[in-house]
């Protein structure tokens, strides 16, 4: 993708309410937090999981985010899911656009917004998708890129979570990581709301981000959050928003000082080495596979027996935890390991 760098601070701070509600309502939030925020951000269509909830006060509200540029000469942003929002924003003068998770997950939508913004020069953000299909993201951005959007930025939402969990979405930090992976230049701003679900995670969150070098923060804020008309366990006040951006601690990618830089060397040697010994380690015991797969052949045994998977499963957990490491990694990477083995023993079968 070829894009355009347009984000000059980092971390970059989003801030604004869920829903723009009343014109009060959002020159309230802006005047409390102009000077601490870079782009305003408020919803004016909703998508709401249920019908009968709020679903936004519609066109109307892009006359209040023009008050908020010319009040407080600051950059507005808004959701767009329609040619037709995209239309309504542009003749507004709307600064920033963003895609929804909804959005993200439909390639028909996504295209016939971006098909709305040909040759129109105008910052884009893309929401990750409701599941982790990190090609459905990266293939939304495409599209926008491919009708000549190149200030494009991601925005790292979470994934929906299946299970029970202290999280309304899955922060899944490995999903912000890999598009890191694809792409470097490409702003990746992290939405602790909406990850959250609750105004009281969203420091640690946000401190996450912040600590794995994503670009920025778009949190929701309110002025009255008990009252707000969607979100409102997860909105948090201007005050609180300010401290914390004052609690976070940011950290640079690169050591500024040359002193320590030997001490991290040194750590980085001991982790060369020892992942040394971890390949050499997995090529000896692959060595044994396929002794066990000769073995197996002339006894006419099959390669995989499931008993033997339970049993490594649940030793090799079992040694986690009595270790203090996370069983669910090495739970992950002993299934990749074992289906390795079970396949270079097919191989060796045949
Ligand atoms: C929002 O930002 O208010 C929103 C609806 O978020 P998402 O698309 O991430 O659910
Ligand atoms: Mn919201």
């Amino acid at each position: 993708m070829k894009l355009k760098k347009f984000i000059s601070k980092k971390p970059y701070i989003i801030s604004g309410p869920c829903s723009a509600e009343s014109e009060d309502q959002v020159l309230s939030i802006a005047h409390q937090t102009h000077n601490i925020t870079d782009l305003f951000r408020a919803g004016i269509w909703k998508p709401r999981t249920k019908p009968n909830s709020f679903e936004g006060a519609g066109a109307p509200a892009l006359k209040w985010l023009n008050k908020v540029q010319s009040k407080y000469n600051l950059k507005v942003a808004t959701e767009v899911a329609t040619p037709k929002h995209v239309e309504l924003c542009l003749d507004a003068g709307i600064d920033v656009l963003w895609i929804g998770a909804r959005t993200t997950v439909n390639p028909f939508y996504v295209q016939e917004i971006a098909e709305a913004l040909k040759g129109v020069d105008i910052p884009i953000f893309v929401k990750n998708p409701t599941h982790p299909e990190l090609a459905l993201w990266t293939g939304a951005l495409e599209r926008f890129n491919k009708v000549g959007i190149d200030r494009l930025g991601a925005i790292h939402r979470g994934v929906y979570n299946y299970g029970k969990s202290a999280f309304r979405n899955d922060p899944k930090w490995s999903f912000p990581i890999q598009l890191r992976k694809e792409s470097r230049s490409l702003p990746i701003i992290s939405d602790p709301s909406h990850i959250a679900g609750d105004a009281s995670l969203i420091q640690n969150i946000s401190q996450t981000a912040m600590d794995i070098n994503l670009d920025g923060l778009m949190i929701e804020t309110h002025d009255n959050p008990d009252q707000a008309l969607s979100d409102s366990k997860q909105q948090i006040t201007p005050s609180q928003l300010r401290s914390i951006l004052q609690n976070l601690v940011l950290r640079d990618p690169e050591l500024r000082v040359k002193g320590p830089k030997n001490k991290l060397l040194n750590f980085r040697n001991e982790i060369d080495n020892l992942d040394h010994q971890i390949i050499s380690l997995l090529n000896d015991r692959n060595q044994i596979v396929k002794s066990i797969a000769d073995f197996k052949k002339k006894n006419k045994l099959t390669v995989f027996q499931i008993e033997r998977w339970f049993e490594i499963l649940y030793s090799r957990k079992e040694l986690a935890v009595v270790l203090g490491l996370d069983n669910e990694m090495i739970a992950e990477l002993f299934e990749l390991i074992h289906t390795h083995s079970v396949l270079t023993q097919t191989k060796v079968m045949r």
